[in-house]
């Protein structure tokens, strides 16, 4: 038995998983969700997981814990770089070692592992989701912000400073400043986030679900479109540059029926002619569960 923890900016979802073993996928145990500590400071966030972890560990089997963090990690992935809606403190910080320490509090001694959480949803996905047998897959996550996991050859990249497959940052035209300090960037028109802006702005719904339901509507169009469009870039510019099986699309923002479908027609038309009939972009069925099966996994 492993352990995944999914880290986000409001929930925290843990859960025991038990492995693969004959070809069968691996499947969650048990579960437990908890609201991120408002203050989201490093003492009371592993603190929090601590506590999580010891319960779910309390069976006993237990060999290992993941936790999937919402940012940058480092090359030796024990250290976050920048979890950008988590306080400063956090950067540099050797996640593994105060985790560990807070682990031994409850008298437990495992080995644990951050990994970026859209790597751990891509690791997921391979595992036990849509690319159960792929080699080749792109997995992106949309959700307030764009996050990207690319698995080649069977392996996650993660390029020369561990900071590869930033697919909310893909440069699709424009100027908008985007929160990473770059300019014109995918996330800055189709992550909710900026969604929401312009549908506030525009006067509609803020909440993308009920903006989802305005389709063909004039006015909500204008921002469904931009979002596909600026999706459609991506996901064009990935294939060209990776040529994968697939493309997975998972986060909060997939669960809109249609979505995947859309962004893959408009894509097709940015796409050179060999490419236009491989492209295969479909929505994730495991959710929020694809980070946990990563994170169990690293
Ligand atoms: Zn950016």
């Amino acid at each position: 038995m492993k352990i995944g923890v999914d880290l986000g900016g409001h929930t925290i979802l843990a859960a025991s998983v038990r492995e693969a073993e004959r070809g069968r996928a691996p499947t969650i145990e048990r579960s437990v969700t908890m609201a991120t500590p408002k203050d989201r400071s490093i003492s009371d966030v592993t603190g929090a997981i601590g506590r999580a972890v010891a319960d779910l560990a309390s069976i006993g089997g237990v060999k290992s814990v993941g936790v999937a963090v919402p940012g940058m990690v480092d090359l030796g992935r024990r250290r976050a770089r920048r979890l950008p809606n988590f306080p400063l403190e956090w950067d540099d910080v050797d996640v593994s070692e105060a985790l560990s320490a807070e682990l031994r509090a409850h008298g437990l001694n495992l080995p644990v592992s951050i990994e970026n959480d859209a790597n751990c949803a891509a690791l997921g996905e391979g595992i036990a989701g849509e690319a159960i047998g792929m080699e080749n897959f792109v997995v992106i996550t949309m959700g307030t912000g764009i996050g990207c996991g690319i698995i080649i050859g069977g392996h996650l990249v993660t390029g020369a400073h561990g900071m590869a497959a930033e697919a909310g940052h893909v440069v699709t035209g424009g100027e908008n400043p985007c929160g990473c300090g770059g300019m014109g960037h995918a996330e800055t028109i189709a992550a909710a986030d900026g969604v929401t802006k312009r549908a506030l702005s525009a006067g509609l719904p803020g909440d993308f679900k009920d903006l989802w339901k305005l389709r063909g509507e004039a006015s909500a169009d204008e921002v469904i479109d931009a979002m596909i469009d600026a999706m459609a870039r991506t996901i064009a510019t990935i294939t060209h540059m990776l040529d994968p099986e697939a493309i997975i699309v998972g986060g909060g923002m997939s669960r809109a029926p249609g979505l995947a479908e859309a962004m893959s027609e408009r894509a097709v038309r940015y796409l050179s002619r060999p490419f236009k009939n491989i492209l295969d972009v479909r929505a994730s069925k495991l959710g929020n569960d694809a980070a946990i099966y990563g994170a169990a996994e690293i």
